[in-house]
């Protein structure tokens, strides 16, 4: 029955200029989520309005969970399109909408008709009168509710006449590309990519970086990281993922410091090559998915002393939720599956017995101090491994 959606989002702070940009990066994004679908469809946008036409059979629920991936999007209306062949016929067209729509007919409802096109021949008014009269005439059982219907019946005339009144949420946030790029340090656990989306939420387009330490761990650990790029980026859209080389990092943080300073120290590490090739991409921020207490690396003392080494703000998005939350999140946005897969991270092969929970900084300084001969010709050596694989979800 539908062959088009109405796009509906929100349109506070996009206001004058910012709104055309706003308006453009949606578009973009709900064509990349199309592109997955079954079907083809044109994407338009009129008079503040965005509307997706199915220009050939396509799937309803498929469609609607894709464009439930665009951020930007406060509401999808499942829209019916009548040519304007008179009242009548537009009677029983929305006569056939309501009866097919809602089943059970114990409803409530109220037209709400708006007129883009004036010369139709009856006004706003009218319409809502005379619409609602042959709907009442249909379906005695209804009743008119103009305070607080169940259904509220949308017409819109223009040069076809729009027929809507179901709104399926969408998820909100600003269009990606509206927000400058952040770079976000993947790994295969269940918080990073939950990071990664919450943060494109706001309009940030994401890269990545990742620290691979073959042999340690595997080729299917890697191609998990990818895995999960991938189902990040349906609604980010499409992430370059950078893949480090970190083994002889690690080799040499372990020969040469404290075992209780491990992590902390690989973190700092990871932290400054991840916070180089972000400024080579031209990205604003770090993101990572850390969260206060979760673990000894991610102590107050542990992010401080982790922290201390970018200049560039590092976004921590679940840095206040709980291991549960976060689990949440990762289940709605289909990462969950994947994160867990039992495959080894270079975080958890070199891991000590006994890490350090309040790390000091002096201390973890001076330890460092035993890696100057080698680090800088690891870092680039590092540098120069990068392999950098484009990953999207729209081919
Ligand atoms: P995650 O579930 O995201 O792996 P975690 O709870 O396992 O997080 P850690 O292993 O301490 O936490 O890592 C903290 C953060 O550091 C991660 O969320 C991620 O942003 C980053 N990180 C850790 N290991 C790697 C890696 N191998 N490559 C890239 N980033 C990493
Ligand atoms: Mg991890």
């Amino acid at each position: 029955m539908f062959t088009a959606f109405l796009i509906k989002y929100a349109e506070i702070g996009v206001k004058g200029k910012n709104r055309y940009l706003f308006e453009d990066a949606l578009v973009q994004q709900i064509k990349y989520a199309l592109k997955r679908c079954e079907g083809e469809f044109k994407v338009r946008k009129t008079q503040g309005r965005i509307y997706v036409d199915a220009v050939s059979e396509f799937d309803f629920d498929e469609t609607v969970d894709n464009l439930k991936t665009v951020f930007g999007i406060s509401g999808i209306c499942p829209v019916v399109y009548v040519e304007d062949e008179g009242f009548e016929k537009l009677g029983q067209t929305i006569v056939e909408y309501m009866d097919n729509v809602y089943p059970d007919k114990n409803k409530t409802f109220k037209v709400n008709a708006r007129r883009a096109r004036k010369n139709y021949p009856l006004d706003t008014m009218e319409l809502n009168r005379e619409v609602g009269a042959v709907i009442l005439d249909a379906f005695p059982e209804m009743t008119v509710d103009v305070h607080n219907p169940d259904i509220m019946l949308y017409l819109e005339i223009r040069e076809k006449i729009y027929i809507y009144s179901e709104i399926i949420p969408g998820p909100g946030g600003m269009p990606v590309g509206t927000n400058g790029k952040a770079m976000l340090l993947l790994s295969g656990g269940i918080d990073s990519p939950v990071a990664g989306y919450m943060i494109s939420k706001r309009g940030v387009k994401i890269d990545a970086v990742y620290f691979h330490a073959p042999p340690y761990t595997s080729e299917r650990a890697k191609q998990k990281v990818v895995d999960l790029a991938r189902l990040v980026s349906r609604y980010s859209g499409p992430i370059y993922l950078h893949v480090i080389n970190f083994t002889d990092i690690q080799l040499a943080i372990y020969e040469k410091c404290p075992h209780d300073e491990l992590t902390i120290i690989m973190r700092r590490y990871m932290m400054k090559i991840a916070e180089h090739i972000a400024k080579e991409t031209e990205c604003l921020g770090l993101i990572t998915g850390e969260s206060i207490g979760q673990v000894a690396s991610q102590t107050m003392h542990s992010l401080y002393a982790t922290n201390e080494v970018c200049t560039m703000p590092v976004y921590r998005p679940c840095i206040g939720l709980d291991k549960q939350e976060i689990v949440e999140i990762s289940e709605k946005i289909n990462t969950y599956e994947t994160s867990i897969l039992p495959f080894e991270d270079c975080c958890t092969i070199f891991v000590a017995k006994h890490p350090v929970t309040k790390p000091n900084l002096e201390y973890i300084k001076r330890h460092e101090e035993s890696l100057k001969d080698v680090i800088d010709d690891l870092m680039e050596k590092a540098l120069e491994s990068k392999e950098t694989i484009i990953v999207r979800c729209d081919e």
